[in-house]
């Protein structure tokens, strides 16, 4: 789907690319579904836990050092504050370099909501300019402000000359997708609209954009990439204005994440011509080679990479098919974003560990260049299959599978998740690190994390214990699959 950067207003991931939040099946029922495009949403009539786009996008946005965030609405909406200030005041000083981002909410009140608050939010932006110097300003909607239909678009064209740097409207209304990760599409929305320029003339890069969330292995990934004599540019967490300004200029994009980075990345292709690099991702042995592989013909540097991979083979295979022969036979289930659902899948299975249920929080039938996500390719095609279900991270559904299953562990992104799956009494890993499953030693790691999960297990055995879960025996008797098939 071509990307339409004159206008800052982005559809939907539901209905750019057909992403849904509801499905019980199979994997390959859910794949081949996709392909041929007949994969139909189906919607809950009850939704326990879900979050506002606005999150995702302003998270992301409030990484950048020194640039300001207005957040146009309620008070309550500007709670994303909190995290932001995570992303912008720790992330920074962990990396050991200063930002200066500021968070502001407009507080909208009720006379607001009747008559407008365009001045308001005119006069603010120019308070928060000549308070705070930002290096960039970005204005974001509300539910609110869209259902007044709040006109920010004209307002930040309308103060652009007078502010004097980059600012851009991100149209983050809370109640226009059920999909949270909508929000990272927002954020790459705004960053190739008003951020990135056009490449310079005659510059010769051997950049390579680098999409990831809190980029906690960057000192080894520069490593890493030093032997392919390649530099990566981290995003967004702690990049500045002028980085995010060159990313035209890389010799390709690459992400941890591909719900993460496939916007950004498809942007960079189709209006700048920057290669993306399509692969699973770097999450186990198999995962890791391809797309180094990927990355060495995107780039021309095949050679190198493969004189990498065979040192590395030698040093970390053995160890980790020592491990593999005690993980044979456990079985697992995970609940995580679509992204890593369906690349830890892969590795369970690389390390012999038997898939019963894998669930994504959402799951996108394509991705903006019109392709099955690569994890999905990936599993079809070597014929692993297991079953499946896309929910909005529904705890209450996680409870009734790990019942029905009792796998030897419970595995996801979010603690939230984990946590119940503790005080059932099954083995549960946090898989919260973005890197740790990323190449040949954080898979070694993982197998051994989960080893350790598996072996001892009084932890679990005792909280459950002593936990009074509000689930009845009704409930675990219940077929997940029936539930939603009422719902449709
Ligand atoms: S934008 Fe809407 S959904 Fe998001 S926090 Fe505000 S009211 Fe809630």
């Amino acid at each position: 789907m071509a990307i339409n950067l004159s206008n800052s207003n982005l559809g939907t991931r539901e209905n750019r690319i057909g992403s849904i939040t509801g499905y019980i099946g199979s994997l390959k029922d859910l794949a081949e579904k996709s392909e041929c495009g007949t994969l139909k949403g189906c919607s809950r009539c009850f939704s326990q836990s879900s979050s506002c786009l606005s999150s995702c996008a302003l998270n992301q946005l409030a990484g950048i050092r020194d640039v300001a965030i207005i957040h146009h609405g309620p008070v309550g909406c500007s709670v994303a504050g909190a995290s932001a200030y995570y992303m912008s005041k720790v992330m920074s000083k962990k990396r050991g370099v200063t930002s200066n981002t500021v968070y502001v909410g407009t507080d909208m009140n009720e006379n607001d909501t009747i008559f407008g608050s365009t001045q308001a939010l005119r006069d603010i932006i120019i308070e928060v300019n000549k308070r705070y110097s930002p290096k960039a300003i970005f204005v974001s909607s509300s539910c609110a402000t869209g259902i007044i239909g709040e006109d920010i678009d004209s307002i930040v064209d309308d103060v652009r000359d007078e502010v004097g740097v980059p600012i851009v409207a991100v149209h983050c209304e809370g109640f226009k997708s059920r999909i949270w990760a909508t929000g990272f599409d927002i954020s790459d929305h705004a960053v190739l609209q008003e951020i990135v320029q056009p490449p310079r003339e005659g510059i010769k890069s051997n950049k390579i954009n680098f999409k990831n969330f809190f980029e906690s292995a960057r000192p080894e990934i520069i490593e890493i990439f030093k032997n392919f004599d390649l530099e990566p540019v981290f995003l967004y967490c702690n990049s500045t204005i002028e980085e995010l300004s060159h990313l035209s200029e890389s010799l390709a994009t690459t992400c941890i994440c591909g719900t993460l980075g496939n916007y950004l990345g498809n942007g960079l292709e189709e209006k700048y011509g920057v290669p993306y690099v399509r692969s699973i991702n770097q999450c186990g042995i198999v995962g890791f080679e391809t797309w180094l592989r990927e990355i060495g013909k995107v780039t021309g540097r095949s050679e190198k990479i493969e004189k990498y991979i065979e040192e590395q083979r030698a040093i970390y295979l053995p160890q980790i098919e020592e491990i593999k022969k005690e993980l044979k036979g456990l079985t697992a289930v995970l609940g995580m974003g679509p992204g890593y659902t369906f690349e830890v899948s892969r590795v369970l299975n690389e390390l012999g560990i038997t898939v019963k249920w894998a669930l994504a929080w959402h799951y996108d039938k394509k991705y903006e260049n019109g392709d099955v996500p690569p994890s999905m390719k990936y599993l079809l095609e070597n014929d692993i299959d297991f079953e499946a279900s896309v929910a909005d991270q529904q705890n209450y559904e996680v409870m009734n599978i790990l019942n029905r299953y009792k796998p030897d562990m419970y595995l996801s992104r979010h603690p939230g998740s984990t946590v119940w799956a503790i005080k059932n009494g099954t083995p549960a890993i946090y898989v919260a690190d973005e890197y740790m499953i990323f190449g040949y030693k954080h898979t070694l790691e993982f197998a051994k994390t989960i080893l350790d999960a598996v072996k001892n297990r009084s932890f679990e055995e005792n909280l459950a214990k002593r936990s009074h879960l509000p689930y009845t025996d009704w409930w675990y008797q219940q077929d997940v699959d029936k539930f939603l098939e009422e719902a449709k």
